[in-house]
């Protein structure tokens, strides 16, 4: 994969990330907390483009935490954050130190 290709694959990942939450804060009252959807993996890798499956509910607890996030087993960054759930097919990771703190600056629900 070129760089311009996995440029533009980032770049879909994270519309993609956005539309899901965009699409759960809208759809707050019509979707229930154990309907099960697909969110994109929140590693931040370049190229990533893994999914993982869980409730509503379960995703909105990540959510509640600035520092939080999910992503798949086999993408934690263990120098940066560390595993405060497993599940199947999903982590949640907290971060650590400055990665925490940028985290939380970060936070959409701020
Ligand atoms: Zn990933």
């Amino acid at each position: 994969m070129t760089e311009a290709q996995q440029e533009q694959q980032l770049a879909r990942n994270e519309s993609a990330f956005r539309k899901v939450n965009e699409g759960i804060d809208a759809g707050r009252g019509l979707t229930g907390a154990d309907q099960v959807l697909s969110f994109v993996c929140e590693c931040g890798r370049l190229g990533c483009s893994e999914m993982v499956s869980l409730s509503v509910g379960a995703y909105q607890a990540v959510r509640s935490s600035g520092r939080q996030f999910i992503v798949r087993p086999a993408h934690v960054s263990l120098e940066a954050e560390v595993v405060v759930e497993e599940h199947e097919g999903y982590v949640v990771t907290e971060k650590t130190g400055v990665a925490g703190e940028i985290a939380e600056e970060l936070d959409p629900r701020d």
